[in-house]
């Protein structure tokens, strides 16, 4: 949803890993960019990703106005990355302090960090590893009953503790990469949950990327 606004980290990625992920599966897959404006269309599957503070105030008041609370009332999935996640929040506050009113979809709040978090991150999701890198100044206090992606493994996330949320269908996390490019078991857990069935196995070029990240992780750790 709408790449000019927030496409700043290229999130637009993870639209391209989820459709070829399908594609070669021999499943079929539209992906249609939303600009301010456009009709919102009916989707399966609606993505956000990352930008600055105030191209993000503007995608909240289009959001608003759109019928995404509706669709994902009706059954649509969310996921969302880092100004993405922090739209979907009750408010989220940008340079400077003044607040802004979130799509309120779920119980997270953003407030101002003291430092801004910026650098490679990886969080622990169940037993795996996301790895992407972040860039923000926003910390996001989860509400009761949210549930966080993951626990922060390098890098800050949400508050140094918890990355991201997951709630059902809506999926959010701080981490750019494209995340789905950098992690495709987390693009194929998205895919199963739309889809609600498990998707055979893809050898990837990506997946073997993904083994030496977490190889090289496990090192630093070590
Ligand atoms: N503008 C937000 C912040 O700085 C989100 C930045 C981003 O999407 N990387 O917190």
């Amino acid at each position: 949803m709408f790449p000019e606004l927030l496409g700043t980290y290229g999130d637009g990625g993870n639209a391209l890993v989820l459709s070829e992920r399908l594609v070669r599966r021999g499943r079929s897959a539209s992906v249609t960019a939303i600009a301010p404006g456009d009709v919102f269309p009916e989707a399966d599957l609606y993505l956000l990703g990352g930008g600055e503070d105030g191209p993000q105030r503007l995608a909240a008041d289009l959001l608003a106005a759109s019928s995404l609370r509706a669709r994902v009332a009706d059954g649509a999935s969310v996921f969302a990355v880092c100004a993405g996640l922090q739209l979907l929040g009750t408010s989220f506050a940008v340079e400077g302090d003044a607040v802004y009113p979130g799509l309120d979809l779920v119980p997270a709040t953003t407030v101002r960090g003291p430092a801004r978090a910026v650098g490679d991150a990886a969080t622990r999701v169940g037993g795996r590893i996301v790895v992407g890198f972040e860039n923000h100044g926003g910390v996001t206090h989860l509400g009761a009953g949210l549930a966080p992606l993951g626990e922060v493994v390098v890098g800050h996330g949400n508050d140094a503790a918890h990355d991201g949320f997951r709630a059902g269908r809506v999926w959010a996390t701080y981490l750019h990469g494209p995340v789905l490019a950098q992690n495709p078991w987390l693009a194929d857990e998205v895919l199963s949950s739309v889809l609600g069935e498990r998707l055979e196995p893809l050898a990837s070029v990506a997946d073997a990327l993904y083994e030496a990240r977490c190889a090289r992780l496990r090192a630093m750790e070590a």
